[in-house]
């Protein structure tokens, strides 16, 4: 989950230039704070049909089991994250053609079919080739299936299998202009690229939706404002925020009146965004990607002149993080995020965000993560240790919005 991007407002009914404040002050996290409330009312006063029945249920399902004692395990991972953007071109060392496709921050599982199809038109593989894919997570896999569809004999070779990856510790949310880049370092041409992607990666998540295990489905969520919201404040980095480009796809968020929901906050907005299952989504793409006939190696590669020393002529490098120490990729850096995970909830499948904390429940497991009060939160933390502090506050945090409701 990354910040700003978890609820859509409504573009098509409030002034533009409300709206454009409106969208800059969720991306910014400042939606919760008491002077945004003008705006977000201004924003959302729209038909009656816009105003859901008093028949809505108070909870969307159950209360969220939120409390130390549930603890299942923490994850922590570092996003790669590159100020110019994700690298997706071509380098050619004598016969091999190398394509990078890395740096993808805070939105990999979201942009990734996109990036996938790029990376492959960029490589132009002959049919009946063969093509070495580096990395396992979200961003190999995806590359391994695009060119076992288009007929190439694929191996992927990996220090981390997919499950063990960092794509595996994501929040699992579309989330496709999170941490992409810094508006002072993409190049000309950048936002228009990244409307493509996120368009196309979009329309591709789609086909899964539905399938066996749910690897993608819209569940609800609520974005509530508290009565004392945390201080916040813009990040120092100048993070670029795209997503109100891509605002008219998926179902648009409604603000709630009071009687329609049981939280104890000072206001609360209700969507439906498309979350990412990650265990059943990895597991999906992994059995595709073997049934087309690809092969998966564990090997961890020391230095650059490994991978090349590889018998395939094409070399997809897409090793995330690890292109930093593997081919020299000193622009990229690291922005930790942390992950609580409490067991599955299957009666109570919905998501919400609070007092900078955000829940997904999803069918692998309840996550809760604190997001700290703007994108730099993380920046230039490559520590994967976790902290149990941090897990502490934000079980607290949103542990009291269901006090009382316990079962
Ligand atoms: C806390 C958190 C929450 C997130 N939430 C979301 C979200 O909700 N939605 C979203 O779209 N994105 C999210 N992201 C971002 C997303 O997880 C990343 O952008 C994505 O995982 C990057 O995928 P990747 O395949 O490039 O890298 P990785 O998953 O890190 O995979 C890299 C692969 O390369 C291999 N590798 C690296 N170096 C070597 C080497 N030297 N030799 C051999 N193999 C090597 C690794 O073993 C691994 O298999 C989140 C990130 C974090 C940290």
């Amino acid at each position: 989950m990354e910040k700003g991007d978890f609820a859509r407002p409504d573009f098509d009914l409030a002034p533009r230039a409300v709206l454009r404040a409106y969208v800059q002050m969720r991306l910014d996290r400042r939606h919760v704070s008491t002077g945004g409330a003008g705006l977000l009312t201004g924003a959302c006063v729209q038909s009656p049909a816009a105003v859901p029945t008093p028949t809505q249920p108070r909870y969307p399902g159950a209360p969220l089991k939120i409390s130390e004692d549930r603890l299942m395990r923490i994850t922590v991972c570092t996003r790669p994250f590159r100020p110019a953007g994700p690298r997706l071109d071509r380098e050619q060392f004598d016969a091999k053609t190398v394509i990078h496709n890395y740096g993808h921050g805070g939105s990999g599982w979201s942009l990734s079919w996109a990036c996938a199809d790029q990376a492959v038109s960029l490589a132009q593989p002959a049919e009946g080739s063969r093509a070495a894919v580096i990395g396992a997570g979200v961003i190999g896999l995806t590359t391994a299936l695009r060119l076992a569809q288009a007929g190439i004999a694929v191996t992927i070779y990996a220090k981390d299998l997919p499950r063990e990856t960092r794509s595996a510790r994501a929040t699992g949310v579309w989330s496709p202009s999170s941490r992409i880049g810094l508006r002072s370092a993409v190049p000309d041409g950048f936002h228009d690229r990244w409307e493509g992607w996120a368009r196309s990666a979009f329309a591709t998540h789609q086909h899964f939706i539905g399938s066996l295990g749910a690897p993608v489905e819209f569940i609800p969520f609520y974005s509530l404002r508290s009565h004392t919201p945390p201080p916040g404040g813009p990040a120092r980095n100048d993070f670029l925020h795209l997503s109100g480009r891509v605002g008219d796809l998926g179902p648009r968020s409604r603000t709630l009146p009071d009687a329609a929901h049981a939280f104890p906050v000072a206001s609360a907005r209700r969507g439906l965004d498309m979350a990412f299952n990650i265990a059943a989504y990895t597991d999906r793409l992994v059995r595709d990607f073997l049934a087309l006939g690809g092969r998966m190696v564990r090997r961890s590669f020391a230095e650059r002149s490994q991978v090349l020393a590889l018998s395939e002529d094409l070399i997809m490098n897409c090793t995330g993080y690890g292109a930093k120490a593997l081919w020299g990729a000193d622009e990229l850096v690291p922005v930790r995020g942390q992950i609580n995970w409490m067991p599955p909830q299957p009666e109570a499948r919905y998501g919400l965000y609070y007092e900078d904390v955000y829940v997904l429940s999803r069918g692998d497991g309840l996550v809760v993560q604190y997001t700290g009060p703007n994108d730099d939160f993380g920046y230039g933390i490559e520590d994967e240790t976790p902290d149990r502090d941090e897990m502490r506050r934000a079980v607290r945090t949103v542990g009291s919005l269901f006090e009382g409701a316990r079962v």
